[in-house]
């Protein structure tokens, strides 16, 4: 890696359908089929009941922000040209909670509680990053 690119997501058979829908500006989750639980980050089996018939469920992409920090030390050289840089734990509307950067946050608008709407970081190779801004 040479400084100032981002570190690239390395999909597997997996999580490739979570990218594949990323890259179209999409955000999906698995939902079990068996017992109808939802989870993020991608797995193999459902973590609810141990199924592995998952199926990918779109994601209005809206959620409420349930922690968050400020980073003023960056994880890497990428990030560095960031900071500060808000990370956030993010409950989405569909149900399970997932890490991402808050966007552009205003300070007085960043709180927990606060409504956030995903985007989409254009990556290279036609990937993109799910993102999140405060919504409204
Ligand atoms: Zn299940």
């Amino acid at each position: 890696m040479t400084s100032g690119q981002r570190p690239l997501p390395q999909p597997t058979d997996i999580t490739r359908p979570y990218w594949d829908a990323a890259a179209e500006h999409k955000l999906a989750i698995q939902e079990c089929q068996a017992c109808g639980a939802r989870q993020f980050y991608p797995r193999e089996f459902c973590i609810a009941c141990l199924s592995g018939q998952l199926r990918w469920l779109p994601c209005s992409g809206k959620g409420t922000i349930y922690t968050f920090t400020v980073n003023h030390r960056a994880a890497n050289s990428y990030m560095k040209e960031r900071l500060p840089y808000v990370v956030a734990a993010i409950d989405l509307d569909e149900g399970t909670r997932m890490l991402a950067n808050i966007l552009d946050a205003p300070a007085d608008a960043l709180r927990i509680g606060a409504r956030v709407q995903v985007v989409f970081e254009d990556l290279p190779d036609g990937m993109a990053l799910p993102q999140f801004r405060i919504d409204g």
